[in-house]
This record gives structure tokens, sequence and C-alpha cells, in this order.
């Protein structure tokens, strides 16, 4: 709340001493007695003011709760910070810019040179190009591992490997990772375990929970949920580990503007509908896919073909919106004129809005797919909010399009 020694009371302004310029810059105070609103207030800054010199000089000391700087936080970040931190079921939370920067600023908290990281092959592309292009100049070197091995990941593993990093399902091939056993092999020799929580949200999986040190999400799918900012959040129960993210967070002057956190707060209030519709969604469509096609490989972690289903269903409480279809080479040449049969799916990066989104992406990564699929291309399909009857019929038709739909008798089914 405002305090008398930085906004004017209404007399001070109303006041005759004082020239329009300054009443200019400086507001004046009016009541909050009776306002009480659901929604959480923006708080912007870059200024911090300080009551004496004294409060000034020792703004450093502050604790890392307090405020000190606008980078370092508002009671509009605070409050996300503590809301992610409960739904994580975490001590403390962190944001970043974005997904990104929170996996970044993770690596770069805990890996110093002559440390080794693991990454699963699945991870989030930029994920191994930041560990080949940026740590590995620093004397920091990374080993890529399938993200199907539980407990024999300690093979892997030796008195340099500072950091195991896991994404559960990997992306786009959806691989589920045993992390419990993950996490039992890493700490069992002194590694911290990292989990990229952006498919599952913590509604859906709670990785700290598992044993997990950090836990990342991109805000900037479901939590935000309406594809129009980007946020990353890294939550710990370390309150050392949270110390030195924070310190991390100072050195390269990382921080997040109150605006949108205030969109994500918004955003965070409908995720649990909206995850709810789209699992179901998309569960039934990955269903009825799975039954149509031919030659492809629906990759969904309900289907009990999905390489991990049974950690799935152990470990998950669902499944989200988001998932892939992996489709045979020979469809390659008919891509382009098939997605032309779309009209309610948009084509794109990112997920996790309103809006259905399709991005055909090349699968040549993934070392134990069936050799038909391994250079093939694959769908990943991300159900949005529409009426489903809608999203179905742009999927079947590019389906047909590709030649794969089961039943087809041959041209791709007109729309209209
Ligand atoms: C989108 C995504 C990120 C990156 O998030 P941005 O906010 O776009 O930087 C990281 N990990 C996963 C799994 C993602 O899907």
């Amino acid at each position: 709340m405002p305090s008398g020694d930085v906004w004017l009371s209404r007399e001070q302004i109303t006041g005759a001493t004082l020239k329009d310029a300054t009443r200019c810059v400086i507001h004046p105070e009016v009541s909050h007695e009776g306002y009480a609103s659901l929604s959480v207030p923006t708080f912007r800054a870059s200024t911090i003011v300080f009551p004496d010199g004294a409060g000034y000089a020792s703004r450093s000391e502050r604790d890392l709760d307090s405020y000190s700087y606008g980078l370092h936080g508002t009671p509009t970040t605070r409050t996300l910070e503590a809301q992610v931190a409960l739904l994580e079921d975490g001590r403390k939370t962190v944001l970043l810019p974005s997904g990104l920067s929170a996996i970044t600023v993770v690596m770069l908290t805990v890996l110093q040179p002559g440390d080794i990281i693991l990454i699963p092959e699945t991870a989030y592309p930029p994920v191994a190009r930041f560990c080949e292009q940026f740590l590995k100049p620093m004397g920091i070197s990374h080993r890529v591992y399938d993200p199907l091995l539980g407990a024999e990941i300690a093979n892997l593993m030796d008195a340099t490997t500072r950091l195991v990093w896991t994404e559960s399902p990997g992306s786009a091939t959806m691989e589920v990772q045993d992390i419990p056993a993950v996490v039992e092999a890493a700490h069992a020799s002194g590694a911290l375990v990292a989990c990229d929580n952006t498919w599952a949200t913590p509604l859906l999986f709670k990785p700290l929970r598992a044993g997990v040190d950090f836990s990342i999400q991109a805000l900037t799918k479901y939590a935000s949920g309406h594809s129009d900012l980007l946020m990353g959040a890294v939550t710990v129960r370390d309150l050392d580990l949270r110390a030195r993210l924070r310190k991390t967070m100072l050195m390269l002057g990382l921080g997040v503007a109150p605006d949108a956190a205030s969109l994500v707060l918004r955003g965070l209030e409908s995720m649990s509908a909206r995850l709810a519709h789209v699992g179901r969604v998309a569960l039934d469509f990955a269903q009825r896919l799975e039954g149509e096609l031919k030659g492809c490989e629906v990759r969904h972690p309900a289907l009990a073909t999905c390489p991990g289903h049974a950690e799935w269903r152990r470990d998950f409480a669902g499944a989200s919106g988001l998932f892939s279809v992996m489709l045979p080479p020979a469809c390659e040449p008919r891509l382009e004129h098939a997605l032309q049969e779309l009209s309610t799916f948009v084509i794109g990066a990112s997920w996790g809005g309103t809006r259905s989104i399709l991005a055909p992406m090349r699968v040549n990564r993934s070392r134990h797919l069936p050799a038909s699929l391994r250079d093939g291309l694959l769908l990943r399909i991300c159900i949005g909010l529409e009426d489903p009857d809608d999203i179905w019929i742009d999927l079947e038709n590019v389906m047909r399009g590709l030649g794969v739909w089961g039943t087809q008798s041959g041209s791709a089914a007109g729309r209209d």
C-alpha cells in the first residue's frame, strides 16, 4: 500500500503550495477502504523507495521475500511465486522471462567448469543447443541419455555429474521417464535433478514430491493459457537452492514484468478446468486416431503403446492436451497439401492456449523408434478450447490428406 512518504494526502495535493509540475508527478492518496476485489493488483516498479538513507544503504540486506528493486519482485510477482510454489508443493518459486530462461538459469546456477550434465535425448530442443553452444565452451560438458533409462542411469554417472535433466513426457515423442528411479540414482551419486514439468503442470504431476530438486514450468503454456505472454518458473524445496537461483538472476539481471505476472495469475484461475477439458478431448482423439490411422504411431502417455505408459499411470494424475502422431516418411510429399485442409487448427510452435495448434516436426533424434518411423515426420497436436467436433473434422481431413486414414478411398475429404 502507498505510504504517506511516497504519495501525498488529498490535503497536501489540493493545497495551494504545490506547483502543477509537482502535482503531475506525485499521485494523490485515495481511500482503499471498502474496496475488495478478487483480482491481484498489478504493482509496477523499477524504483522502490526507502523511508530513510539508512534503509537505502542496507537495501541489499533485505531478505529474499522483501522488496528492494523492481527487478527482484513486487507484490504481484510475489503472489504468483507463492501460488506456483503451493501448486508444486514446493517452498519457493522464482520467475523468469521465459520457460527457456528458467531452464538455463537452473543450469547456470548448478554447473561449474569441469561438471557434467545429463540430458535426455527427448529434451525440449533448445536444451541440447544451450549445452552444446553455451555450456561446452565454458568447460561444462553434457551427455545425452535415453529417456527410458531408469535406475540404469547410474551407469552414466560419476563424481563430476552434477545435474540430471529430465522432461517427462519427452518433447514430441512423449516418452514418460521413471523419475523416482532417476532421482534415486542421481542423489546416490551426489547429483541434483531438474524436471521440466511443462506438459503436466503441477496439476497432473508434482516432481518435487518425487524427489526432484528443481521443478521447471514454462508458464507460457497452460498456466498463462492464452498464447499471449512468455514466462518461466523454477520451484524448489531447498531454501539454499532458491538463494542460489536468485543470485544467478541478480548477476544476469533477470526478472519478470508485473503486468505479465498479473496475466498468469488470471490464467491460473481457469487452468484446472481448461486442462481437464483438453485432457479429455485429447485422449478421446488419440484413441480414435490410434484406431483409424495406418502406418502411424499415436504417442499419448495414456495409450498402452506409449513408452513409459506404466510410469505415467503410476506417477501422473492425468494427461494434458498435447500429444503426437508419428507419420511414416512416405507422408512427406503430401504434407504441405494436407495442411491446407486445416480450418480450425493453426500451425505453430508453442501450445497450451485456447487455440488448437498443430506443429509438423521431423523425427530424427530418437534411436529407439521403429526403423519405419525414425526419419519420418511427426505431427504435434495441441488440443484447444474450440468445439471438439470442429477440431476432429480438421484432424480427419489432414490425416486423409496425408494418406494415412485407414478407411479412406483415396482423395482427401473436403470440408466445404
Ligand atoms: C515451450 C517449452 C519451453 C520453453 O518455454 P518458453 O516460455 O517458450 O521459453 C520449455 N520446455 C518445454 C517442455 C516447453 O514446451
